[in-house]
């Protein structure tokens, strides 16, 4: 951190008196390790000791905390020996409860007649007043009770052996020494609406009132993300600083006869997008821009038409893909479009190191040949690939363009690692996962953001259905109507865990099943754990239409583009998020004919639909992908895969929206020079 953390706060707390060997083992389990970490340790709640619920007042299903005495308490064991329930009753003149632990004989020792306890918990019953498995603290006499009484106090989580009352004690002695030593990071900032750090501190742990606490995380939030928005400030401005741009807007020669033999025309949106690469790769700094566009939206073509930019001016591009599915998916586009413009386009993925279609004729690289009426510069080519890419392996020369496809799948530092096989060269991410603007700043705030926001034309639309299982039946008399009709199907089920092979066999059953059902209609299935070429040969059939109904598990989610694929059924839907579910119905509406999503979930609770309900109702990717992070999180959102995510203690992108806009303005002001 470049706050200002005065070199007392990295004190190792084994200095500290009190701290011996075994309190240190127990304090690094929970990764504390020196002052500032435990100072910055934060209690799992809050307990508001001042008042308390009387026993008698305990509501049902209600938590909460009350105190009282141990007036009875014994073990009870059956089965030999082999069941047990340990349980005291407490009183506190108003009514009993009693306070219960299944199978946990070992709780006996903590607790005597007599001892005064608090207890929170939820309670379970009325009659008799019980709580099964609460949280206790025994009342010591003691000259530190001012610390653990009448006040608000944090609750902390704690280790094997590491006693609550110990750890609460620990940390207001270490805030009385060390407090005024905590400085403001950014002393010159104006944030007159917030506390000192030194003072949010405090708060965390020793509120006065309950609201301090989360007054206390957003200022330490705010110092979390200013940092993390200085970092990507610095980086943008250290790359403006050093880098001198290549000149890669080319002049259109290539452009001009791949738009013509598309097949269609390129949307407004696309064009004013390209209008924006093209400045960009003609300027002076290289490009840094993320491509944001729904499925379906057409970030394929734009990319093409970037890479020819580069091709014009006589540069190399690569361009990777999260998948191999995908990768070949893009090498045979490529080939197919780039190929009669002469210019050579290679794969290179785990599986395949380097495979050309075909050679150039010399002829085209002299330039006037005749089966190629277009000049392209000497040995321009395009590397279409995977991770593969990343590796030591590939060193393209003469690198004008990096075009990463699904940005949300890599992390920053594997971007940053194909940016440096170049010499600075211009750079695209493409994403089809709306970012909530929360998220695109944290992640993407080195980036300029362009937005395709309009699907290409003449597309039918989507209908999406949300139903549960019982209606299965139905639902294939539905299928085998659209199979008879001459469309194609995909069924998808939840991801397939590569180490998982019960979850594997299980996906091979259901397909065979579906082969079954939906006979004669021939039924392929891929999954993560296929051979390359094995996925190859079932994309290939399903794209040719050999295979009508392709079963998969989430391998398909990002991509993957046949246009007379016309129906989805998403069994297990309420184990997807909704952004990634989008995803997989992007799939489907590729075509001119109306399309359906049907997800099959298990409804049994109103919250799965709810969630569900919003897909039906909307294909606003971005309002999906809101919906999504409040409901599960940044890290669902983006995908198991995601590995970009900076982790925060106290920031919350979920609920943090404002701090993270303002967190960007302050981090301008302070590399600016007027905040720090
Ligand atoms: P995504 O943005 O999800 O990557 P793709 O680039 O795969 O989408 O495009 C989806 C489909 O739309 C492809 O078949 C593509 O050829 C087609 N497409 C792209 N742009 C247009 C357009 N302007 N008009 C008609 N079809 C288009
Ligand atoms: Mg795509």
């Amino acid at each position: 951190m470049p706050v200002a953390t005065p070199i007392a706060l990295d004190h190792p707390l084994t200095s500290l008196p009190g701290v011996g060997p075994e309190r240190a083992a127990q304090l690094a389990r929970l990764k504390l390790h020196t002052v500032g970490d435990l100072l910055l340790h934060r209690a799992r709640r809050h307990e508001d000791r001042r008042h308390f619920r009387s026993i008698a007042d305990l509501h049902p299903g209600e938590s909460a905390t009350t105190r009282g005495r141990i007036v009875a308490l014994g073990t009870k064991r059956w089965r030999g020996g082999t069941k047990s329930v340990f349980e005291f009753i407490l009183d506190d003149g108003t009514a009993r409860l009693h306070c219960r632990w299944w199978n946990l004989p070992f709780m006996e020792k903590y607790f005597h007649q007599g001892d005064e306890v608090f207890v929170y918990g939820r309670l379970g019953s009325l009659k008799p007043r019980a709580i099964d498995h609460p949280e206790t603290e025994v009342v010591e006499a003691g000259e530190e009770n001012f610390i653990h009484l009448n006040r608000i106090v944090p609750v902390y989580p704690l280790t094997e052996g590491l006693p609550q009352r110990w750890l609460r004690s620990f940390l207001w002695r270490l805030l009385a020494q060390y407090e005024a030593q905590i400085r403001e990071p950014w002393p010159k900032l104006p944030l007159p609406d917030t506390p000192t750090r030194a003072k949010a501190i405090h708060m965390l742990h020793f509120p006065e009132e309950m609201l301090d606490a989360e007054i206390a995380r957003r200022r330490l939030a705010l110092d979390e993300f200013i940092k993390l928005q200085v970092e990507i400030q610095r980086r943008r401005k250290r790359l403006q600083a050093s880098a001198r741009a290549l000149p890669c807007a080319g002049d259109n020669r290539l452009i001009r006869p791949f738009l013509k033999q598309l097949g269609f025309k390129l949307t407004e949106a696309q064009t004013k997008v390209l209008r924006e690469i093209r400045q960009d790769m003609g300027g002076k700094q290289p490009m840094r821009r993320l491509l944001q566009g729904d499925v379906g939206a057409g970030k394929t073509v734009v990319a093409a038409c970037s890479a020819l930019m580069a091709s014009e001016s006589g540069y190399n591009v690569a361009l990777m893909a999260p998948t191999e599915i995908l990768a070949e998916q893009h090498f045979q586009i490529f080939t197919r479009w780039f190929k009669p413009l002469g210019i050579d386009v290679q794969l290179r993925t785990g599986s395949r190191k380097t495979s050309n279609i075909e050679h150039r004729t010399s002829n085209v690289e002299q330039g006037g040949s005749a089966n190629s009426a277009f000049r392209v510069p000497r040995s321009a080519f395009l590397t279409v690939g995977t991770h593969a890419l990343i590796e030591s392996g590939f060193a393209p020369d003469n690198l004008g363009l990096v075009v990463i496809d699904e940005q949300h799948k890599f992390g920053v530092a594997q971007r940053e690692k194909l940016v440096r096989k170049g010499n600075y060269p211009h750079l695209l991410v493409m994403t089809a996962t709306p970012i909530p603007r929360t998220l695109g700043l944290t992640l993407y705030g080195d980036l300029d953001i362009s937005v395709i926001d309009e699907k290409p034309g003449g597309r039918g639309r989507i209908k999406t259905f949300v139903r549960a299982a019982d209606t299965l039946p139905k639902v294939f008399e539905f299928i085998r109507a659209k199979l008879k009709d001459g469309r194609q199907v995909y069924v998808v089920y939840p991801r397939v865990e590569e180490s998982d092979k019960s979850e594997l066999k299980a996906v091979i059953r259901e397909c065979e099943k579906l082969r079954a059902e939906l006979a004669p209609y021939p039924v392929g299935l891929l999954h993560g754990r296929l051979e390359t070429e094995e996925k190859e040969d079932v994309m290939n059939a399903f794209r040719a239409n050999r295979i009508r109904v392709l079963v998969a598990t989430s391998v398909i989610e990002v991509g993957v583009d046949v246009p007379n694929a016309t129906v989805m059924l998403i069994e297990n839907a309420e184990q997807f998020g909704l952004a990634q579910l989008h995803q997989l119905r992007g799939r489907i509406g590729r075509g001119a004919h109306e399309s359906y999503c049907i997800l099959v979930a298990d409804l049994k609770t109103d919250e799965a639909k709810q969630r569900l309900k919003v897909l039906a109702e909307t294909a606003d990717g971005f309002r999906i992908a809101e919906e999504d992070l409040k409901l599960r999180g940044p890290g669902e959102l983006l995908g198991r895969e995601q590995s970009g995510l900076p982790s925060f203690r106290f920031g919350d992108l979920a609920a943090d929206r404002g701090l993270v806009e303002r967190a960007r303005d302050l981090a301008g002001r302070i590399l600016a020079g007027d905040g720090n």
